[in-house]
Formats: structure tokens, C-alpha cells, sequence
């Protein structure tokens, strides 16, 4: 079993917050090509759901509870940890949840930290969700890039605890790491888990990249953001190159993937290893 992520965010969720107003979002057209496609192919995948899209768009979301996804929680502002005090994680985590209460969703379990950016310095996030009483997070990327990752963090599902976000807990929050590739011989990870890499890596090397997980025993942690599905998103000065990078390929490949692989949510796929490990 694999595991399908989608971070429900509009295009322009990397300007600060008070230029929001001033974009058109695309998102529900976006979300709806996701969900078109996983009922085709009969999948299913978590929506971590930023609070906007919440409370901007209440029917896309209880669609996507409503086929049978999981929802978790992608917070409010879309900062980097990095760049907020705990404080201001327990006012992003509760506010979201409030809103994805509100418009009727209530079993919120899971998180995912915008950019990736629970790491070793921000690990006190991981106190905060354990006291606000989610069951994981899915946010470690076991990677070296300049943007985030913990490359020494185990590459499957564990138990995290903020003390050393490597060392693997024998409860608690479990933490569920976005896919790597190990290269052979050379002890790196490679990230292959969805993203800007299913846009820059050829298919062929995703879909082995992701059967050698299988065959470790473990699942692929595959992700998309729903702006990377659409080539007509509108170019802006303040985005880098990798925002926009082979945006046009990312269609096709995640039909390949939805087809070639079988996906369900963070959810199910953590209730499988409870009842494994009774
Ligand atoms: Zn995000």
C-alpha cells in the first residue's frame, strides 16, 4: 500500500499573506482535476487543507471528505516553522482546525508543515501537535536540500519525538517521512516523492524509485500540489524558477503514477500498521 498526499493550497500561498487578496485562485478547478483522476483510477489520497481554501471554498472540501479522502490540516499562514514561535503554531494549528470544523469536518489527524520545514531546529512543532492531539505528521523529508530536510531521518513511518527528530520513539506522534531514493553505494537520498521532483525526474526513474520502496516493505509518500497540475498558473517576479519548472509535464506523469500505483491515505494506511503491530 501506498500513500497519496495533497496539499491543498492556492498558487500564490508563498506571498505574504496580506497579498493573497489581490490573486485569483484556481484551486477548486485544480482539486477538481485530483479528484476526477483518483476516481478513475480508484484511489484515494490525504488533502492537507490550508485554512483559505477552508474557508474560501467550504463544498470543495466536504467533496473531498464526501469521496472517501482523508482531510488533514496544512495551517494557516504558510510560513516556514522556522519563522513562527510556537504560540503562533498553536494559533495557525487551531484556527485551521476551527474553520475545517466549522464547514463539518471533524476527525482532523494529520498535519503537514508548509515547505516541508520541520527539521532539527523546529522540532518543538512536534510538541505542539502532540498536545493538540493529532495522531501524525507528515512533514520530514529525509533529504539534504537548501530549503529543508533531516537527510539522517529514518526513510519509513516512525514514531517522532522533538527531543531528536531522527530517533525513532516506541510511541507517540507517529511521523510519516515523503519518499526518498536511496543511491547505491554513495549512502545519499535522493527526494523522488512527487512535487517539484515528479515535474524535473523522468517517470521511469520515479516508478523504480518508488517499486524499491515497495520492496523494502514499505510505502511510497507521494505528494502533488494541485498548482503544479496546471501550466496556466500566472508567472510572477517574486517566484523562483523551480515554482514554474516543467510545470506542463506533471499531468501526464501523475495520471502514470495513479495508474502504475495504488494509493490510499496517511490515515488508512497508519491504521494497517496499528493492526499489524495489534
Ligand atoms: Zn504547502
Amino acid at each position: 500500500m501506498n500513500v497519496l498526499q495533497v496539499d491543498v493550497e492556492p498558487w500564490y500561498c508563498d506571498l505574504p499573506m496580506d497579498r493573497w487578496g489581490e490573486c485569483t485562485d484556481r484551486v477548486v478547478e485544480n482539486v477538481e482535476t485530483i479528484l476526477s483522476l483518483l476516481s478513475e483510477t480508484d484511489n484515494e489520497a490525504t488533502f492537507f487543507v490550508l485554512e483559505e481554501v477552508a474557508n474560501n471554498h467550504p463544498d470543495l472540501v466536504r467533496r473531498i471528505r464526501d469521496e472517501g479522502h482523508e482531510v488533514g490540516s496544512h495551517g494557516y499562514s504558510h510560513r516556514h516553522l522556522s519563522e513562527m514561535t510556537p504560540v503562533e503554531l498553536e494559533f495557525e494549528i487551531d484556527r485551521s482546525v476551527e474553520t475545517l470544523r466549522g464547514i463539518g469536518i471533524d476527525d482532523v489527524d494529520g498535519f503537514r508543515a508548509p515547505k516541508f520545514s520541520l527539521d532539527r531546529s523546529t522540532s518543538w512543532a512536534i510538541d505542539v501537535l502532540e498536545e493538540r492531539g493529532f495522531r501524525y505528521d507528515s512533514s520530514v523529508f529525509p533529504v539534504k536540500t537548501p530549503l529543508y530536510g533531516i537527510p539522517s531521518a529514518p526513510r519509513r513511518p516512525y514514531r517522532i519525538g522533538s527531543e531528536d527528530p531522527t530517533v525513532p520513539l516506541k510511541d507517540g506522534l507517529w511521523e510519516v517521512p515523503l519518499s526518498t531514493y536511496r543511491v547505491p553505494g554513495a549512502g545519499v537520498n535522493v527526494p523522488v516523492a512527487g512535487g517539484f521532483y515528479l515535474r524535473a525526474l523522468p517517470y521511469r526513474f520515479i516508478a523504480h524509485a518508488l517499486r524499491r520502496r515497495s520492496a523494502a516493505g514499505h510505502p511510497a509518500v507521494c505528494y502533488v500540489h494541485p498548482w503544479e497540475l496546471d501550466p496556466s498558473i500566472p508567472r510572477i517576479d517574486e517566484y523562483a524558477w523551480f515554482h514554474y519548472h516543467r510545470l506542463g509535464s506533471a499531468l501526464g506523469k501523475f495520471r502514470r503514477l495513479l495508474g502504475d500505483f495504488e494509493f490510499t491515505t496517511t490515515e488508512r494506511y497508519l491504521d494497517s500498521l496499528d493492526a499489524r503491530d495489534g
